[in-house]
């Protein structure tokens, strides 16, 4: 595969700031192995620099106070003069700024300098050094005292002053700034034109990736053909007046191949491909990940036909309403440009905007609204035959043993995803080679299999034998049950492949916008949920856990019938809680045990739940022993296939379409 995605497939609660930094254009662009990204603290480096600056500033300060002024300590005017009355002082040097007296008369030959005539180079000589008053009996003192003295022009100075107190010190600070610029550069590019940055958003041309790299997710295969349809001829969309998706989420779990995807779309569409995280905008500078939407945009518009892949949206699309620390303005700012710059293009131009995430539940509603990301497409873990084929394409360049049967391979991981299967080709291609095989053999297999479930188990569920047998039973149950209620909706999914923290999952579509619901609705839906259980019971003689969720479901109806809706028999026609100001009691933020009627009414309540819910149990229990065989069927047809759709479903119990 080209897809250099580096991220673990596996880490299901991918947090944004661990996740690191991805290269998503590793070799694209002219830049010497394409540019890094920022993975780096800058206030961090510049405090570092700081530091650097204030070390030198010290140092120069000390370098001045040693080398360049006052030989002693300055002593008073008066204390010179004292001095040269008393003889000690035999020699003055004058300056503009200060005088210097010296105990020897000598005056010394080398240099005038007073920086290279340092009092050390002769050894017992005194100096002195005073900030001289204008006084008119000092020179007369000094004749007097046959002192010598004379005057020093600073001019043989001033070179070495120059160089001393200017150029070294400027040279210093250009040597650091450098240095820092350097270090920022190789950062994140120039820090100066940081919005602007072309060298971090690098369109992929040419993409090798197609739909015949993906399987297992024909459903959303099928919805994206479209796309790459509308991509390839816009103008027949735009003459027909059609509607264009402008952004499609990709919803699914990690691994599942959504990159993949939006690869191929870029790849069967011959268009240019923009791959951008959503982590990477908001762990750069504050205002940064704004300007960074702007500039992706705007280049894609200057691409005219491009796909604009955002994976982990969740990272800057989180919800704003759920932001109760204040929130993160990086990432407000960020969602909020994003959302102006969708909004400001029209779809005519032939840019589409891909989006991933594996949290929808948690995207800001703003996202989702019409003409942004308002078309979901699933991107769901493989079932056996998805499962076979991907493993058929990545073990196309790996050379098998003629033994090697990847439908077996298929069958015994259940629950993985694609990049898991892709992970245990390679795997079993590596015991190979340790092996020194020559040949991929299926115990390659076997033991690359044993050593990613282990590491599965943790994260996702991967169910053992019994397990599986016992959710195909709970599905199947749900699944007659609803087949034989009046009035459910059908069944379009049963699938024992797990998804999140359920087992498997039972899908029925509404045929209809149902506005409200009758009574014997109500209690179909509790029979439906129920319908699990008691397949469960039926085939173990047992309860498991396994149900919780669909109990837990089913006395919500039955009590929302009893409390809300008054179709219980002592409380007909009578709704036991306030519904507030007419908001629905689901999205009234209610205290926990909000109760509007007496103890005794409570014991009603919960008295009625259970013979309610006892009584659709034995009755459905009775519908589903009067068609074990169904069951049966139905769960071992679950077990060899892992999902069944509607059509399927329907022959498997003879009900015609
Ligand atoms: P996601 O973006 O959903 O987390 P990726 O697209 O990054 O998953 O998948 C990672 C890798 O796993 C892919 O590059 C590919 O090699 C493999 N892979 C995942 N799903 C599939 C699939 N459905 N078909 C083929 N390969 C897949
Ligand atoms: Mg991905
Ligand atoms: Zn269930």
């Amino acid at each position: 595969m080209d897809d250099n995605n580096s991220e673990d497939p596996r880490n299901e609660n991918r947090q944004p700031n661990n996740s690191g930094p991805q290269f998503p254009f590793g070799g694209g662009g002219g830049n010497g192995g394409g540019p890094k990204l920022p993975d780096f603290k800058p206030f961090g480096s510049w405090k570092f620099s700081i530091i650097y600056i204030l070390i030198l500033i010290i140092g120069l300060s000390l370098f001045n106070y040693v080398f360049l002024s006052k030989v002693n300590p300055t002593i008073d005017f008066s204390e010179f003069k004292a001095l040269i009355s008393s003889g000690d002082i035999k020699r003055v040097e004058m300056t503009d700024s200060y005088f210097t007296g010296y105990t020897t008369a000598d005056k010394p030959q080398v240099s005038q300098n007073p920086i290279i005539k340092s009092p050390y180079s002769q050894a017992p000589e005194s100096v002195y050094r005073t900030v001289p008053i204008n006084d008119d009996s000092f020179i007369k003192l000094m004749d007097d005292k046959n002192v010598s003295y004379y005057a020093v022009s600073r001019e043989g100075s001033t070179v070495l002053n120059i160089i001393f107190s200017w150029v070294l010190p400027i040279a210093f600070f250009i040597f650091i700034w450098r240095f820092v610029m350097k270090r920022l550069g190789n950062m994140g590019g120039n820090v100066l034109s940081v919005g602007q940055n072309r060298a971090v958003i690098v369109a992929e041309g040419d993409i090798k990736t197609r739909f015949t790299d993906v399987a297992g997710v024909d459903e959303a295969k099928d919805e994206l053909v479209e796309v790459v349809d509308f991509l390839k001829s816009p103008q027949k969309y735009i003459d027909i007046g059609g509607k264009i998706p402008r952004g499609v989420l990709l919803v699914g779990p990690p691994g599942t191949g959504k990159t993949l995807l939006a690869r191929a779309v870029a790849g069967e569409a011959g268009v240019s491909f923009f791959r951008i995280s959503g982590a990477e905008f908001v762990e750069m500078f504050v205002g940064v990940g704004a300007a960074r939407v702007r500039d992706l945009f705007k280049q894609a518009r200057e691409k005219k036909r491009c796909i604009i892949f955002i994976d982990e949206l969740d990272a800057i699309g989180k919800s704003r309403i759920n932001n109760i620390a204040g929130g993160n303005d990086e990432r407000e700012q960020t969602l909020n440009q994003l959302l102006v710059e969708m909004d400001g293009f029209d779809a005519a131009t032939g840019i589409i905007i891909l989006a991933a995430t594996n949290r929808p539940d948690v995207l800001d509603p703003a996202l989702l609204r019409p003409g942004r990301f308002d078309r979901q497409v699933l991107v769901d873990r493989p079932d056996l035959k998805g499962r076979e084929e991907i493993l058929k394409i990545h073990s196309k360049p790996v050379k098998l043993a003629p033994e090697v049967d990847l439908a077996i391979v298929a069958r015994i991981t259940s629950g993985f995803s694609g990049a898991d299967l892709a992970n245990i080709v390679n795997e079993a291609a590596l015991l190979a080679v340790r092996g020194g095989r020559k040949l991929v053999a299926q115990c390659d297999f076997d033991e690359a299999i044993e050593k990613t479930v282990a590491g599965l188990q943790k994260k996702t569920r991967v169910l053992k034998a019994e397990e599986r047998r016992l959710t195909a039973f709970h599905e199947a149950g749900h699944a007659l049950v609803a087949a034989f209620t009046k009035n459910a909706d059908p069944v379009q999914k049963i699938s024992i492949i797990p998804r999140g923290m359920a087992l498997g999952y039972t899908l029925q579509m509404p045929v209809e916008d149902r506005y409200t619901m009758t009574q014997s609705d109500l209690l179909g839906r509790i029979d439906i949920l129920l319908g699990g259980r008691i397949a469960e019971e039926m085939i173990s003689g047992e309860f498991s856990t396994g149900a919780a969720n669909d109990l837990t479901k089913a006395t919500d109806i039955a009590r929302k019938m009893i409390t809300d809706y008054g179709m219980s028999a002592r409380f007909r026609n009578v709704a036991l809680t306030s519904r507030g100001s007419g908001i629905p009691a689901a999205e009234r933020q209610e205290p926990m045990f909000q109760r509007e009627y007496a103890e005794t009414t409570q014991q009603y309540v919960d008295e009625e739940i259970a013979r309610m819910v006892e009584e659709e149990y034995a009755k459905t229990k009775e519908t589903l022993s009067g068609h074990k065989d169904l069951l049966n069927t139905l769960a071992e047809k679950l077990l060899e296939k892992e999902t069944l759709d509607e059509k399927e479903f329907r022959e498997l119990i003879g009900m015609a379409a």
